[in-house]
């Protein structure tokens, strides 16, 4: 599983967020940005450091020490392009384990799975 701790993580966030800044203008990735913010709390102190991570689902907010998330979490970021509903949003949700225990379980088709080769 790829780790969740944070950093790669917020990178990626980011990196959406700039490409969105490229293609439909700075406002809009600077909302997606900010929206981020709220669910995923760093510290602006040195290196951003990874402060909290509530589920979006149950409110409840994830075990965190040292900057690394310290249990299952399941992290979605979907970009809408032009033909969807929702063009040129971008939507992120956390989920903690037990959540997403219960949302995977309401699939007609199961998940996939496969044993991670190396965890982080
Ligand atoms: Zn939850």
């Amino acid at each position: 599983m790829e780790e969740m701790s944070g950093n790669n993580y917020h990178r990626k966030q980011r990196r959406i967020c700039a490409i969105l800044a490229l293609l439909q203008g700075v406002d809009r990735a600077a909302a997606a940005a900010e929206r981020e913010e709220t669910l995923q709390k760093y510290s602006d102190a040195g290196e951003r450091k990874l402060m909290q991570v509530v589920c979006n689902r149950c409110g409840r907010h994830l075990k965190v020490e040292e900057g690394r998330l310290k249990e299952g979490c399941f992290s979605a970021t979907a970009a809408f392009g032009y033909f969807s509903r929702k063009d040129g949003s971008v939507h992120h949700f956390d989920l903690c384990e037990d959540c997403y225990d219960d949302m995977t379980a309401q699939f007609v088709v199961p998940v996939g799975e496969e044993t991670a080769t190396e965890l982080l």
